[in-house]
């Protein structure tokens, strides 16, 4: 089997298209899906936010932990 758009022939998955049977390895499949690169972060077991929201997982930390933010003096 081989993939109609980049030709491999070693996928171990192909998809076929029951429309237009057009075959796809499976990374050609998820080349049309959106990633998300979101970072979750955890701290022994507590949920501290994802990268969406840098200052909320801070903040969590923090909370949790001994850290405090250094405010710099001007
Ligand atoms: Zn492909």
């Amino acid at each position: 089997m081989k993939c109609d758009r980049c030709e491999s022939d070693y996928a171990e998955e192909y998809f076929k298209d029951k429309y237009t049977n057009e075959i796809v390895c499976l990374d050609c499949l998820l080349d049309g899906c959106e990633t998300s690169t979101t970072t979750h972060y955890m701290l022994d077991g507590n949920y501290l936010g994802s990268d969406d929201d840098i200052n909320e997982v801070i903040e969590n930390i923090c909370d949790y932990t001994s850290f405090e933010k250094v405010e710099e003096e001007i």
